[in-house]
């Protein structure tokens, strides 16, 4: 009997995200991953040079982490997080609590992005209607990305991914994001806003928006905006899902703010890819709207595998490394390789703009790209025939490379990109 390879079992019964099977080439194979590397079946072996979408931080196979996770599935597995609590999820919030912004209290938590979001959305509108208030409105920035459920789709503002569901999502008004030259206009945007409508909370991406493009912002406008919806009591959403764990230079690109967000979203690097997991963490005010004599003034909303102890020691050990000396290192060399890498293409004929910020490099090519176009699948095939995993983004290209990638890998990365640069 003939076995088939993966790719042909593959084909049989799966539906992959993000993909037109009609037009999309099989799907690769990964059959082992260590470190910064991932092998196919034939034993290629390719550079994972977006952290398997922003996770995998510490790398593929950590051991470290992987040791805390073999211990706890041994000790405690899964309880239901309702009625029962236990020492992961405890020692998680306290370790969190160290590195998280200092007006963040309390930690619920969901089993990933997009469920933080919906779970803060949610958070913020009853919020209100504990206090008899009723809010029926969300500020968002043109372009967001905060997940695929219908709270989250309806915050982000990518329209690939929202079209045929526009009729039924919440509603939201959006801004433009603050850049040096607009900040007056986008805060006279906002007071527009606030004065039309009863908002209950601007959810945003902080500093950066990764799916519209890893496009930055100014961290000061971002202030000013926070600033002037805390005066009208609207609550600020921060979603750290893909910015969070250092990858913007600080621990949470919230840490640049001098105004903080009252609510978090975190998931990704949480558990450093090992885990599906996330968290929406909020302040003592916002917890405190919720204790009452009256049950249902509680928060009624819960996920099976809220709290798995199984994430929150990968969850731990990631948080433990995230600061340590070895890796705090990699993440100075990136972002100064990245640095020195920027300027050397900035003039390039091909490149409209390059930028950094921590450890994401992002270059917009001259050349204009659907985002799930045919010349964009091509550069996708070029890198990965190269042996580097890159996803660009229409026709942005970014790197955001696990923090023990290795010199060498991270310049095959750039030379993997010069080349392209030159047949593009
Ligand atoms: C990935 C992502 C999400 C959604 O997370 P999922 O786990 O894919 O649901 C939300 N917001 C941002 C900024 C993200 O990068």
């Amino acid at each position: 009997m003939k076995v088939e390879n993966l790719s042909t079992r593959d084909k049989k019964h799966l539906w992959h995200p993000l993909t037109q099977h009609k037009l999309n080439k099989p799907q690769l194979p990964i059959v082992k991953a260590k470190d910064a590397l991932l092998f196919d079946e034939e034993g290629n072996e390719y550079i994972d040079g977006i952290a398997s979408w922003y996770t995998v931080m510490y790398g593929h196979g950590n051991q470290y982490i992987i040791s805390a996770m073999t211990k706890q599935m041994q000790k405690l597995d899964f309880v239901m997080f309702s009625g029962l609590t236990h020492e992961p999820a405890i020692e998680l919030s306290e370790k969190l609590m160290e590195i998280l912004p200092q007006n963040q209290a309390k930690l619920f938590f969901n089993d990933n992005g997009s469920t933080a979001i919906e779970a803060a959305i949610k958070m913020a509108l009853q919020y209100f209607h504990n206090n008899g208030e009723k809010r029926d409105t969300l500020i968002a920035f043109e372009d967001g990305f905060h997940g695929d459920t219908f709270g989250a789709m309806s915050a982000s503002g990518l329209s690939s991914y929202n079209g045929p569901f526009e009729d039924f999502l919440l509603k939201v008004v959006r801004i433009p994001t603050p850049q040096v030259d607009n900040i007056g206009e986008v805060k006279k945007m906002l007071a527009q806003i606030l004065k039309e409508n009863s908002c209950a909370a601007f959810v945003f991406e902080p500093l950066v928006q990764g799916a519209a493009g890893m496009k930055f912002h100014s961290a000061t406008g971002l202030d000013e905006l926070i600033g002037v919806c805390h005066e009208n009591k609207v609550l600020c959403i921060a979603d750290e899902i893909m910015t969070g764990f250092g990858k913007t230079g600080k621990d949470f690109a919230s840490d640049n703010l001098v105004n903080k967000p009252d609510i978090m979203c975190l998931s990704k690097a949480l558990t450093a890819g090992m885990f599906p997991l996330s968290i929406t963490s909020c302040s003592q005010e916002v917890y405190n709207r919720f204790l009452s004599d009256e049950v249902h003034k509680g928060f009624f909303h819960a996920h099976t595998f809220s709290a798995h102890p199984i994430g929150c020691v990968a969850a731990i050990a990631g948080i433990e490394l995230l600061n340590s000396p070895d890796v705090l290192k990699r993440r100075t060399y990136i972002e100064k390789a990245h640095t020195a890498f920027a300027s050397k293409i900035e003039s390039h004929i091909k490149v409209e703009q390059v930028r950094v910020m921590g450890i994401i490099l992002a270059i917009d090519l001259q050349i204009k790209m659907e985002r799930y176009g045919n010349l964009r699948d091509e550069l996708y095939n070029f890198f990965l025939q190269g042996g580097v995993l890159l996803r660009p983004l229409g026709n942005t290209i970014y790197v955001l490379p696990p923090y023990v990638i290795t010199n060498a890998q991270l310049q095959k990365i750039y030379d993997a990109i010069t080349e392209a640069l030159d047949t593009f």
